[in-house]
């Protein structure tokens, strides 16, 4: 009998952190994907991180997770976005050869003792009793298991679209899955569509480079994974360009044939990635869109055109892509398309991923309404955490809030305010900014999951030494100050009052480094140069990170009270129908949850909280009159 403590199906972004976590765990894991050799694949950008979704990265790797040691191995590109503005929105990107991307994603599965790959695809969930039992593959042999992570991507009921071209497809090349779908409709769970896009590949000795300006990679790149110090792959250019009227004239022409536009497509893409027929029709006051163009990797023909995704029919993207300037004679090697396909109401999941309908099914990535790799690994990796948790009941679950990263923020707006279009990770969506950055992401969840048991010897032993190392710098810092005439003859700053200053003091008004202080305070030479930035950061926003501190810990009082799972909403008085009925749909977990549903007023939110305590105190003075 095939038995496994966690199956993981699908070897996407989500499966690999998902199958790689419970495995860390201990859990004896298997894996099940349709083809061993797509495993770790990127089905559209050639590229890891970005402005929020750098700091899930970051995030990823403080629990051990493998999405930063596979772009620092694999990275060509490396760029800190927003390099102009505060710390806490800048974000860590490269741009990754495909190859080896993926040759680094299954080098670093092979170091997992638990994990088997299998090469099969699932036809169907044995669910009994509301519980999972296992899972059964296309030949009917079935793998037993009470915890599975289902992280089957754009697969289920995937249709590419290209013109009035309709392809059933997981994604160009891969089959979709269809036998699966039907079976997860008949679960009952909310089931929708959704849809995203890709642009065409162009053949790279094909485009004119003198023409276009060129962009390279930042002078020291900068590792995505704590546990490196420097980039070793060699880093390229990537080419800049744009479309212009005549590009915009042929696409509007042309928009009845987009199959978004003639209908054929019903599932909503996404807003913040939008397709090129989608650009130049909402914003048609703009006479051009910026495109990026890059190579798949350092030995790679193709080049990715990033910025026109699209699914207009082949002839069309033709003529359209000779349009821009440097692409007059471009040879397409493959063309854009859109894909749709089904994905689940994420509101149907508990914060650990876990259905709330099924037990020990648990749904990670794309399928749960998101778009991206990053966003899909970061909740495969709380999955896969949560699933191997699952077979020891005596420990507690692995929640991240939303005060204590971003992955936190991602699974609390999923799972209160759904998915209605694909949804993606920016910094806005965050409260508490400059506490989540990602330079401390270490700081913020390392312990956290060297408790839970999903960060291995080798990083803990990392992260304490790390620890040590700025306790001391810390310590330095705090335990120096100069005089005003000691600081006027080093030309700093001096406060009006004549009292002393310490070089957390300077180092607040953001206009010092600690290397100019050397001179002043020799002992600060101690402090290593790779921590220098980060409590530079500290010491500048230490106000406002004391005030976002009192600000969580309010957050959190109230996010501890808890709401029955039976509790009767009736009984509520003062609250409208409206609410009444979406908190009996919903059936939030936590006041703080409650609160950010959508339509949800502060008022109601205070009703409910009030009754909640009240019934609470009713409750403990009727046990103490019963003992
Ligand atoms: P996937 O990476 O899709 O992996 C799913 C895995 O499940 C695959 O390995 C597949 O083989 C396996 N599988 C499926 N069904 C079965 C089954 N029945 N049995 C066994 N294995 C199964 N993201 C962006 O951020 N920006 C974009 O512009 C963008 N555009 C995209 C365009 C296209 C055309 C596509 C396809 C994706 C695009 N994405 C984009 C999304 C990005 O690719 C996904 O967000 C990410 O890959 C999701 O990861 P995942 O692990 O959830 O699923």
């Amino acid at each position: 009998m095939h038995k496994f403590d966690v199956i993981v199906i699908g070897g996407g972004h989500a499966g690999i952190e998902a199958a790689a976590a419970a495995s860390r765990m201990g859990a004896k894991t298997a894996l099940i994907t349709m083809k061993s050799n797509t495993i770790g694949e990127m089905s559209c950008n050639p590229a890891i991180g970005g402005l929020g979704k750098g700091h899930l990265v970051r995030e990823i790797d403080a629990l051990d997770g493998l999405m930063a040691k596979a772009i620092d191995l694999s990275g060509i590109q490396f760029r800190m976005l927003n390099k102009s503005r505060g710390p806490a929105v800048q974000g860590p990107r490269s741009q990754a050869d495909r190859k080896l991307y993926k040759k680094a994603i299954k080098d670093l599965l092979k170091l997992e003792k638990n994990l088997s790959i299998i090469e099969s695809t699932i036809k169907d969930l044995s669910i009994k009793d509301n519980k999972i039992n296992g899972v059964t593959l296309e030949d009917e042999t079935v793998y037993f298991s009470k915890s599975v992570v289902l992280t089957t991507g754009t697969f289920l009921g995937g249709v590419i679209h290209i013109g009035d071209e309709r392809i059933p497809a997981g994604r160009i090349g891969d089959k979709s899955s269809i036998i699966l779908s039907k079976k997860i409709r008949q679960l009952n769970l909310p089931i929708g569509r959704l849809k995203t896009g890709t642009p065409a590949r162009l053949d790279k000795n094909s485009i004119n480079w003198q023409k276009v300006e060129m962009q390279s990679a930042d002078t020291t790149p900068i590792p995505f994974s704590y546990m490196n110090d420097k980039i070793n792959v060699p880093q390229i250019e990537c080419g800049i360009t744009r479309t212009n009227l005549n590009t915009h004239n042929i696409i509007l022409k042309n928009l009845n044939l987009s199959p978004v536009y003639s209908g054929s497509i019903e599932g909503t893409g996404p807003r913040y990635c939008p397709s090129i027929e989608d650009k130049v029709n909402r914003f048609n006051e703009k006479n051009s869109h910026q495109i990026f163009l890059e190579p798949e990797g350092l030995d790679s023909d193709l080049i990715y055109p990033n910025g026109i995704s699209t699914s207009l029919p082949r002839h069309i993207q033709d003529s359209f892509i000779k349009t821009i300037v440097g692409l007059e004679d471009v040879v397409i090697k493959q063309y854009g398309y859109a894909i749709e396909y089904d994905y689940m109401d994420p509101r149907a999941l508990k914060e650990t991923l876990e259905v709330k309908s099924i037990k020990g099914l648990f749904f990670a990535g794309q399928i749960n309404g998101t778009t991206g790799y990053e966003e899909a690994a970061a909740q495969g990796l709380i999955a896969g955490i949560n699933a191997a948790i699952k077979l020891n009941e005596n420990k507690d679950w692995f929640v991240l809030d939303r005060s204590e990263a971003y992955i936190g923020v991602m699974i609390d707006d999923l799972i209160t305010r759904g998915a209605p279009e694909p949804y993606r990770m920016f910094t806005s969506r965050a409260e508490y900014r400059l506490l989540l950055r990602s330079d401390n992401a270490d700081q913020r969840l390392t312990e956290k999951g060297i408790k839970a048991g999903v960060v291995k010897r080798e990083r803990e032993m990392r992260w304490n030494e790390k620890n040590k190392t700025l306790k001391r710098a810390n310590h330095i810092l705090d335990s120096l100050d100069a005089k005003p005439n000691e600081l006027k003859k080093h030309n700093l700053p001096i406060t009006r009052t004549g009292r002393k200053r310490s070089p957390k003091d300077i180092l607040s008004s953001g206009e010092y480094k600690i290397i100019d202080l050397l001179e002043i305070w020799p002992e600060l030479h101690e402090i290593p140069k790779n921590l220098h930035p980060q409590l530079e950061t500290d010491c500048r926003y230490n106000i406002y990170l004391k005030r976002q501190k009192e600000d969580i810990k309010a957050y959190k009082k109230e996010n501890k009270t808890k709401i029955p799972t039976n509790f009767d909403y009736n009984e509520v008085k003062g609250l409208s129908n409206e609410s009444r009925d979406l908190l009996t749909t919903l059936r939030p977990a936590t006041i703080a949850q409650a609160s950010r549903l959508p339509g949800f007023t502060p008022t109601a939110t205070l009703l409910l909280l009030r009754h909640l305590k009240r019934d609470f105190k009713q409750k403990a003075n009727n046990e103490h009159q019963f003992i």
